[in-house]
């Protein structure tokens, strides 16, 4: 068994990889929640869907996330109606929310919700939330808190981050079958996602970190950062503004009670003898996942270094 925590899109395309190389119903994922928010009334999990849609094959090469050729008539009427939407929702992409919040409405947990898309979608994995409490990202700026979505795009991560905070953290506890995948995993993978921001949320539920340090199985992270840069989004600029390194050795001491294996890109092959001094393994390899060989490329390469 496989468990992988995942962010959006960088931690699609790598699950996109791995199902490529390993069978689907013998991976878990536990996807981050804490960006989730009502749009139009109706619940939105952006990094759920994106995991969902590049599993099915029906993602937005384009963007990454979304329904490939969505169209917008819903956003359009809803704009002349005077609602708010600046967040980009598509026909086919609201279908989903409205599924989702349907469910929930009807007294359903979010895992229940989740399941449900994922069926309806005919992905294979098992997907569930980090949790079935709500957690909000709400990020400091110098204009003042603001949600994680406001932040990400409705500011287009304009603003220097001052902090971060996941409301609702404390009190929250783990999805049903969360901790039980991860302790029954024989490896761990943390994908290529957003440490802060995307993985630290699913961290942040009581639990959940402390039952990957207490795993025997060996937990490997793909570091999202290359040459000091996040290929795309803004983690390299959050981790220097909360006084981390923007490097994959920054991610590797976020992640370094945890982790067992860094996997890294080859442009950063300079760093392997600083990261094995924090007692992790160094794997450098091409971690840039342009098609679907790379990406299967870079599944196998974690794979292996954790088996
Ligand atoms: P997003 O915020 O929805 O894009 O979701 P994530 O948190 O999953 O991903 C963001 C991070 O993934 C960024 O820091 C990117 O640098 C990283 N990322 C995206 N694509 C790749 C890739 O092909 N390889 C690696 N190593 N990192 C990637």
């Amino acid at each position: 068994m496989i468990a992988v925590l995942a962010g959006g899109v960088g931690a699609a395309k790598f699950l996109r990889g791995l199902v490529d190389v390993a069978d689907p119903a013998s991976i878990t994922v536990i996807g981050n929640t804490a960006d989730d928010e009502e749009f139009l009334g109706l619940h939105v999990s952006p990094d759920l869907d994106t995991v969902v849609y590049t599993l099915a094959d029906v993602v937005d090469p384009e963007t990454g996330w979304g329904i490939a050729n969505d169209t917008y008539t819903t956003l359009e009427q809803a704009e002349k109606l005077g609602q708010s939407t600046w967040f980009k929702l598509g026909d086919k992409d609201i279908a989903t929310h409205l599924l989702r919040t349907r469910l929930l409405r009807e007294g359903k947990t979010l895992s229940e919700a989740t399941q449900a898309v994922v069926e309806a979608f005919g992905v294979k994995c098992r997907l569930l939330p980090m949790t079935d409490d709500r957690i909000r990202t709400i990020v400091t700026t110098d204009q003042g808190d603001v949600s994680f979505q406001e932040y990400f795009v409705h500011r287009r991560q304009k603003d220097d981050v001052r902090a971060l905070r996941f409301e609702g953290a404390e009190d929250a506890r783990p999805a049903p079958g969360v901790l039980e995948a991860l302790q029954d995993a024989d490896a761990i993978i943390i994908a290529p996602s957003n440490p802060l921001v995307s993985i630290g949320p699913i961290l942040a539920v009581p639990g959940i970190r402390d039952a990957l340090v207490a795993t025997s199985a060996k937990v490997a992270a793909i570091s999202p950062i290359i040459g000091g840069r996040a290929l795309k989004g803004p983690a390299d600029r959050m981790l220097t503004s909360l006084g981390h390194e923007s490097s994959a050795i920054g991610v590797a001491k976020l992640y370094a009670d945890i982790l067992d294996v860094l996997v890294l890109d080859s442009e950063d092959a300079g760093l392997a003898s600083d990261i094995e001094a924090l007692d992790i393994d160094a794997v450098v390899t091409n971690t840039i996942m342009r098609d679907a060989e790379s990406r299967a490329a870079l599944a196998e390469a974690t794979l292996k270094s954790i088996s």
